[in-house]
């Protein structure tokens, strides 16, 4: 009989497990709405002299954090192991290594990123005039992570925030304080100032007080209800959110895909962290004529798979969070197999292990009108459906609220482009599954009900800063033909703008010049 861990949060202690045995990891203690209001205000004050400091002082300090990351990897991977489940080898290649990449790319690259720019205005610079884009911090981000990647996703963004010129309060998952607060340390041996980065704990209570806290911007990871709720007590403040939410990630096997690839890649996107990833493989798609070859080799391999404690090196599948995730995936199940859906193996907590493992599951003869085809399971399951056209399968894919990621199979490549590009999703491979988000340089983020803005990228480092215009007039001797008083030349003089000047033709232009200098006259 699996263990059914104790309730983990009390008032103002949260006990952290280790889900895979029920052992204690650690505790601590949740932080009350008046201290992550002072962390919210310190943090302010901290942003006025961080933002003063060079790109390559911020640099310095985040490459020094990459040594201290380097030098306690084994140690952060077995924590990070130990508080979430996942496989200790998966915590270092899913997590740790993609943030180390992301660190040094934004080290490197955010000034450039951040450079002041020149933009064109078309016409306007013939009056003399030029106009540039400044980019300027935005005070004290707010970063409320899930517990399913709980230390790249926070790490990634307080980086790009602090690059950017920001001042950081970061809110760990109360499932995963414990690598919360070691970012915060790392943070720390890196020499950063006291303050930069702040980690207040807590369950939800203390992220609702971060959100009613107003701070600059607030960057959150979760479910759509929490996101929700967020973004509702944001608008009080006008508090500007980045949301990054569920998934029901889907993955189209053409007939021409090389199905050897095709099937481990579906192993791997739907059950690396025990299918616990907002972009794992939650629908597969696979087209009639290949479906059973291509069914076949899943199970065989996912037969193969070795399920246990995250410590063990040759293990694959760890447990999984939580008791309320995993009673999600037995809903699912349930439902799937009342429904005529047939579960080829797994379909059942792992019998002969203790704690949270629920066992890597196949299901065939998936339909969309399946709950477990529509709502996001976040567990070991990939329940398979068929298609038999490429319409019918972009139709398919799309038949969902959500719109994180997909993956496209096929040996034709401007097959899997054109059908890439009409897939809603943020994100999509051809012939590659779920790990675009460890690409730091590439923007991260969801369409339809998978979220609002993105993080990574370019984009995601713009989600950081505010841009301001400046605007300048190079030859101000003579007063603008738009100035006060109005009078029946002015008018002429507007319509005349308007049927040339907004033409954007410097030839249709030199026709309202005449115009122009009486008006300017009449104005000197
Ligand atoms: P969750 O929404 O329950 O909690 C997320 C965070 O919000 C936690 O830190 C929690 O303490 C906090 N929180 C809860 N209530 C709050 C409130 N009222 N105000 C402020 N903060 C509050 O989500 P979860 O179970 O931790 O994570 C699983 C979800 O996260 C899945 O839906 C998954 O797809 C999604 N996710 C998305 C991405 C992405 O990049 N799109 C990445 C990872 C996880």
């Amino acid at each position: 009989m699996s263990a059914v861990l104790p309730i983990s949060i009390q008032t103002d202690e949260i006990v952290s497990y280790n889900p895979a045995s029920g052992a204690e990891v650690g505790r601590v203690q949740q932080t009350s709405t008046d201290e992550v209001v002072a962390a919210v205000t310190r943090s302010r004050e901290v942003f006025h002299k961080w933002k003063l400091t060079s790109f390559s002082e911020r640099k310095r300090l985040v490459m020094k954090a990459r040594e201290v990351i380097l030098a306690e990897m084994d140690d952060i991977a077995h924590l990070i192991s130990a508080e979430s489940g996942k496989p200790f080898g998966e915590a270092i290649a899913m997590e740790i290594a993609p943030v180390l990449d992301l660190m040094q790319f934004f080290a490197r690259k955010s000034e450039k990123m951040l450079a002041p720019k020149r933009v064109g205005i078309g016409l306007y610079s013939l009056l003399g005039r030029s106009s540039k884009i400044v980019y300027h911090p935005l005070g004290a981000v707010g970063i409320i992570p899930a517990w399913n990647f709980p230390f790249s996703i926070p790490l990634g963004e307080a980086v790009m925030a602090l690059m950017a010129g920001n001042t950081v309060v970061i809110k760990p998952s109360e499932l995963t304080s414990l690598i919360g607060l070691r970012i915060g340390e790392i943070f720390t041996k890196a020499g950063f100032p006291d303050g930069a980065v702040q980690i207040v704990t807590g369950d939800g209570r203390a992220g609702a007080a971060l959100v009613d806290a107003a701070p600059d911007k607030i960057m959150f990871t979760g479910s759509v209800t929490t996101g929700k709720k967020i973004a509702e007590a944001a608008a009080k403040n006008l508090t500007s959110v980045v949301l990054e939410l569920g998934g029901k990630d889907p993955m189209i096997v053409f007939e021409d895909a090389n199905l050897e690839l095709a099937s481990s890649a579906a192993v791997w996107g739907a059950f690396c962290n025990s299918g616990q990833a907002c972009s794992s493989v939650e629908r597969l798609y696979a087209q009639e004529s290949i479906a059973d070859e291509l069914t076949r080799k899943i199970v065989e391999k996912t037969k193969d798979l070795k399920q246990g404690g995250g410590e063990r090196e040759d293990v694959s599948i760890g447990a999984m969070s939580s008791e309320r995730q995993i009673r999600i995936v037995e809903d699912h199940v349930e439902d799937f197999r009342a429904a005529g859906a047939k579960v080829e193996t797994g379909g059942r907590r792992n019998p002969e292990l203790e704690g949270l493992f629920y066992e890597p599951t196949v299901i065939t003869n998936a339909y969309n009108d399946m709950r477990g085809m529509q709502e996001e399971t976040f567990g070991p399951t990939l329940p398979i459906a068929t298609f038999r056209t490429e319409e019918e399968a972009i139709k398919l894919a799309n038949d969902s609220e959500f719109g994180l990621t997909a993956s496209v199979w096929t040996r034709d490549y401007a097959k899997g482009k054109r059908v890439a590009e009409r897939i809603e999703a943020g994100s999509v491979c051809v012939n590659e599954v779920l790990y675009t988000h460890g690409i730091g340089q590439t923007p991260w983020g969801g369409f339809k009900n998978s979220g609002r803005g993105r993080t990574h990228g370019r984009e995601g480092l713009m989600e950081l800063v505010q841009p301001q215009h400046i605007h300048i007039n190079r030859i101000a001797i003579l007063p603008d033909a738009w100035w006060m008083p109005y009078s029946t030349e002015a008018v002429k003089t507007f319509r005349g703008f308007a049927k040339y000047f907004a033409s954007g033709s410097v030839f249709q232009t030199t026709r309202l010049l005449p115009q122009l200098w009486k008006r300017i006259k009449e104005l000197l």
